[in-house]
Parts: structure tokens; C-alpha cells; sequence
């Protein structure tokens, strides 16, 4: 019966391609959709400071991590996404005397010595948000914690980690974005590989996030751009109530992409058994 034999392949055909697809959409976590945490600044620019005691052992002055860090804060701030500009601004306070996350009502950035610091092992970047009764922030501080053996450079090497793509990581929590399911986004749950500088880049799915969420006029002049607010963007499930302090910590490897392998495969395999039960 050649004709339902070739009727059976080209079903057999068409499963592989959705298999395939269904995998695809699985592993890249579906459309973009950047998520948001609940919390806001009320006004810019938001004043940043830096620790006085900079980053010990890595040969950079405190005017080298000031300028790395404003690369980073800069990626937000010039976002634009469809002729949407981003209304983020900040500022340059000078250095302070505060190293880790200090409840000083000043928004400081600092490497901590990891064997002293609290968060998780394996992190890279920390940040503390503290927010008022209405979700607006009342200060938050980003934390790099640093050993001998993660090391974050302006100029990565092989085993070193990229510190403007992650500081802009970072910057993303500060200012209220959550992770993006989108692996190429800046704002992806799990770092990149070390030496790998791809996260100093915004991705579509950033920019979106950044002029969605405080949407400002472009500064090529012309009447204040208010960008649609999508349909697909999302509240995180993990906000954290008004009044706490809320910590996000991003670590480094790519545990994200495994357990999406296994999501697809646990969900081809209930589909496929699915469509056998009905063949
Ligand atoms: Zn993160």
C-alpha cells in the first residue's frame, strides 16, 4: 500500500518538523516577552555612587570603573526601540565609603570580597532593591561579588567575565526589569560565558522593556514619544511586596538552557504519545 505508506511518512515527516518546532519555541522560552518587576524609580536622573575601595586586584583606578559603569548605565539610558525612547537618566555622585549592600539611602556600587560576601556562591552580580509603600524605589545597591577565580574585566579574556555586559544586567533589576526568557537579551537569567562580551549589547527585547516602562521623548528633539504598552509583557510571579527589600541574584553558567532541553522533551514526548493514542 505505497500510497498510505507515503501517507505515513509525510505524517511522519510533518511530527519531525513540529517536534523540532515545538522544540525551538520550548528553548527559546516562546515570543518576546520581557518581564517587569513591580517596583519603579519616581524621577531621574537617579544619583549613583561608587565604593571608595573600587575593585581591589584588578588593576582598575576608581576613574576606569567609573567609565565602564557608565557605559552600562549609558545602554539603558540611550535605549530606543521603534522610535521609543527611554526617559532613564543618571548621574555620577562621586565615591562612597560603603562596601556591599548598605542601607544608606545612596544607590552604590561595589565588589565584595566573595569569601565575605552573603549572597550565593556561584553569583556574579547583585542587586538590592529597597522600595516605599507604592513600589517606588527608595534605594538600591549592586553588588559584584570577585575572587581570584572570577574575575569581571572591561577587556575579557578567556576566563574572565565581561563587567559592562553584566553591570547593564544589573542596571536592568535597578531600574525594575526582570529576566527576559530571550537568550541573546541582555537582561537573559543566565549569564553568559566568560570572555563572552555579547550582553553589552541590547537586545530588541531590552529596549522594549526600557521605553515600555518609562517611555520619554527622544533626544533628537520632537514631541515626547509614549510607547504602546504590549500586550505580552508580564508581571514576575516573584515581586516582591511594597516596603521590602528585594534581592536579585544572577549566576553564571547555563543550567537555563538544560532544563529547557528537558521541558521539550518531557513535553514531545506527552504530545507524541498523545497523537498515537488518537492515530
Ligand atoms: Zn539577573
Amino acid at each position: 500500500m505505497p500510497r498510505s505508506h507515503d501517507g505515513f511518512a509525510m505524517m511522519t515527516r510533518n511530527r519531525v518538523f513540529l517536534l523540532l518546532a515545538a522544540a525551538l519555541v520550548m528553548q527559546s522560552g516562546g515570543a518576546l516577552a520581557y518581564k517587569y518587576h513591580p517596583y519603579r524609580w519616581q524621577s531621574f536622573p537617579v544619583t549613583w555612587y561608587l565604593d571608595k575601595s573600587g575593585y581591589p586586584g584588578s588593576g582598575m583606578s576608581l576613574e576606569q570603573l567609573q567609565t565602564a559603569l557608565t557605559q552600562a548605565f549609558d545602554l539603558w539610558e540611550n535605549a530606543k526601540y521603534q522610535g521609543h525612547c527611554s526617559a532613564v537618566r543618571f548621574a555620577f555622585g562621586g565615591t562612597v565609603d560603603a562596601n556591599g549592600n548598605i542601607p544608606d539611602e545612596k544607590n552604590v556600587i561595589s565588589f565584595v570580597s566573595m569569601a565575605s560576601y552573603p549572597g550565593t556562591p556561584d553569583s556574579l552580580g547583585d542587586t538590592v532593591v529597597i522600595t516605599d509603600s507604592q513600589n517606588y524605589v527608595v534605594e538600591a545597591d549592586i553588588v559584584f561579588p570577585i575572587s581570584e577565580t572570577r574575575r569581571l574585566s572591561v577587556n575579557p579574556g578567556a576566563e574572565e567575565y565581561d563587567l559592562v555586559g553584566i553591570a547593564a544586567h544589573q542596571i536592568g533589576h535597578f531600574i525594575g526589569i526582570d529576566h527576559s526568557q530571550v537568550p541573546q537579551a541582555t537582561m537573559f537569567g543566565v549569564f553568559p560565558s566568560a570572555g563572552d562580551t555579547s550582553w553589552g549589547t541590547p537586545e530588541s527585547d531590552d529596549l522594549q522593556a526600557v521605553t515600555d516602562l518609562y517611555p520619554g521623548s527622544c533626544p533628537e528633539g520632537g514631541d515626547s514619544v509614549v510607547a504602546d504598552a504590549p500586550s505580552d509583557r508580564q508581571a514576575s510571579p516573584d515581586a516582591g511586596p511594597g516596603g521590602a527589600a528585594s534581592r536579585w541574584s544572577c549566576r553564571a553558567g547555563r543550567s537555563g538552557d538544560v532544563l529547557g532541553a528537558w521541558v521539550a522533551v518531557v513535553f514531545l514526548c506527552v504530545w507524541f504519545l498523545g497523537r498515537r493514542r488518537h492515530a
